[in-house]
């Protein structure tokens, strides 16, 4: 017999030789493969644990899986995204040089604007009206689009959790409107953009009266929790950034999603280079890890010795401590640094990572925070990730007596000695009847209980040292965040790569949000301090 005969013989020997460990091994890689899928998921929950198979996946026959074949066959080209996207106006610097955004970039480009439209790359929204420089025009007919195909609408989102969640607050505002458009079969005569006008003119064909009954049956419906499965019944997820700072945005989605509809976040990019991309698009928000795409820029990772401790802009980086992509270790802190084909050369992005695994010889990693340290009164430093997650514990008060917190950001009153924490909180009720009597208390508590989570040199010096006074949080009245968004994107920023601010400095942003401010409390007692570190 030849080699290969031989070969055949032996591996048939060790695979029957093997039985028990052979099939769960390949039990193993079918369920690791395919976990993802709808069909499993309905039954696994994204788990790849066999005796979970054993327990929860049906017996079938034909009859069963006969849908998803035919779904399969006849292809599912008919859904669309229902993205909202948005570009900003371009500015030119004095030598006539185009100044844009990276997403406007994009949008203007011919990979865009000429995409083929498969299943993923079919909006519902036109390219001229995403083009619209006025974002609330834009906005405005971007929604119009979404409600008037809402059936076909499979997938929805945003590139940031923030944009997504302004434009349902601004649907909220103004389903009156869009639905009258609809019944009546003509555009709000607000839209002045001709380029918007002229793209709904497809949408707006005739009245469709039946339509806006439908909408606004579910608009005017009390509660919208759980509204966007009732207007797009379809949706199979929604899809935004959901890690750093738009973390804080999971609770309100999943008010809106009514906790049914996956979130999924997909990419970690920026205006210097994408970065890379989550290979388990269905896993929960907080186990988002993104596989960096080497081919995309050089990267280069600063150590972070000290945990997140980490170096101010300021200080001089050795060449020789900076880590190459495939040599960074699990576990450990990085900040990234990048090297890219439009002339960045070992630029610090400004992000912390954390290595969590690798995929093939490629690292992935958990976002952390951006690198700044943000609030600071004494010897203490607040970094985003301490702050996040001290709100996060003190958000559990407020959820507990179903209010929700809907956005955060903070401010270092220094004009007083002791300088103290503030944080503006804008929070709702959860349910649709009204509210009990406002509790002081409560508030208060959640100020305890930021500061105890707050690390141990804040605590110390709050407690022992006297050096920073009581936390305060400003409970700020409905609409102070839209108010600030508005504020800072009249100053430039960019509404689609928008988000809250993690924390502001004096000015105006200060003005808008004290100016609504309701009431002020603060921390009533000082937190746990052991001297011992
Ligand atoms: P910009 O260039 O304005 O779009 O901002 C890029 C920055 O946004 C990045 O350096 C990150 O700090 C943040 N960012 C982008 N994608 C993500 C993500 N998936 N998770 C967390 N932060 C992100």
């Amino acid at each position: 017999m030849d080699n290969k005969g031989n070969d055949a013989l032996q591996e048939l020997e060790m695979l029957t030789m093997n039985a028990k460990e052979v099939q769960e091994f390949i039990l193993m890689k079918i369920l690791e493969r395919n976990q993802a899928t709808e069909y499993l998921s309905k039954f696994m929950d994204g788990s790849t644990n066999i005796s979970a198979f054993k327990r929860h996946v049906p017996v079938v026959t034909y009859d069963k899986v006969q849908p998803y074949i035919l779904r399969i066959a006849t292809g599912l080209g008919e859904g669309k995204a229902m993205y909202l996207l948005f570009v900003k106006a371009e500015t030119l610097t004095n030598s006539g040089t185009p100044v844009r955004s990276v997403l406007t970039s994009y949008y203007k480009s011919p990979h865009f604007l000429h995409r083929k439209h498969d299943l993923y790359n079919n909006y519902t929204s036109p390219n001229e009206v995403i083009l619209c420089p006025d974002s609330q025009q834009s906005m405005y007919c971007q929604l119009l689009c979404g409600l008037v195909e809402r059936h076909l609408v499979l997938r929805i989102g945003a590139v940031f959790a923030s944009a997504f969640l302004r434009s349902i607050s601004f649907l909220e505002q103004h389903w009156c409107d869009l639905v009258n458009d609809i019944r009546i079969g003509q555009l709000n005569s607000g839209i002045t953009n001709p380029a918007c006008r002229l793209a709904m003119l497809n949408f707006l064909a005739s009245p469709n009266p039946e339509l806006a009954d439908q909408l606004e049956a579910i608009c005017s419906c009390g509660s919208w929790k759980g509204i966007l499965g009732r207007l797009w019944p379809n949706v199979k997820y929604i899809e935004a950034v959901l890690t750093g700072t738009m973390a804080q945005y999971i609770p309100m989605l999943e008010f809106y999603g009514g906790g049914g509809i996956p979130l999924v976040c997909t990419m970690y990019a920026s205006s210097e280079s994408y970065f890379g991309v989550n290979m388990r698009p269905l896993c929960s928000p907080a186990d988002v890890s993104y596989t960096i795409l080497p081919n995309m820029a050089y990267f280069e990772f600063i150590p972070l010795e000290d945990g997140l401790r980490m170096s101010d802009q300021e200080e001089v980086i050795e060449n020789d401590t900076l880590v190459s992509l495939v040599d960074v270790k699990v576990g450990c802190y990085y900040e990234l640094v990048v090297t890219t084909f439009s002339g960045l050369y070992r630029y610090r992005v400004g992000d912390v990572l954390q290595v969590t695994g690798f995929y093939n010889k490629t690292p992935q990693f958990k976002f952390i925070c951006r690198r700044n340290v943000i609030l600071s009164i004494d010897s203490d430093k607040t970094n985003e990730e301490d702050l996040h997650n001290s709100v996060t514990t003190a958000k559990k008060i407020l959820e507990n007596q179903n209010y929700l917190l809907l956005e955060y950001t903070s401010y270092t009153v220094t004009s007083t000695v002791p300088g103290h924490y503030v944080l503006f909180w804008e929070i709702k009720f959860a349910h649709d009847e009204s509210p009990p009597p406002f509790d002081a208390r409560l508030i208060e508590s959640c100020c305890s209980a930021v500061e105890d989570s707050l690390d141990c040199v804040y605590r110390r010096c709050k407690a022992h040292d006297k050096s920073i006074g009581p936390l305060e949080i400003r409970l700020v009245e409905a609409g102070a965040f839209d108010a600030l968004m508005d504020l800072l994107v009249s100053h430039g920023s960019s509404i689609n790569q928008y988000k809250t601010p993690i924390c502001i400095e004096s000015g105006l942003a200060l003005k808008v949000l004290n100016s609504r401010v309701i009431a002020c409390f603060f921390s009533p007692r000082d937190p746990a301090c052991s001297m011992v570190w």
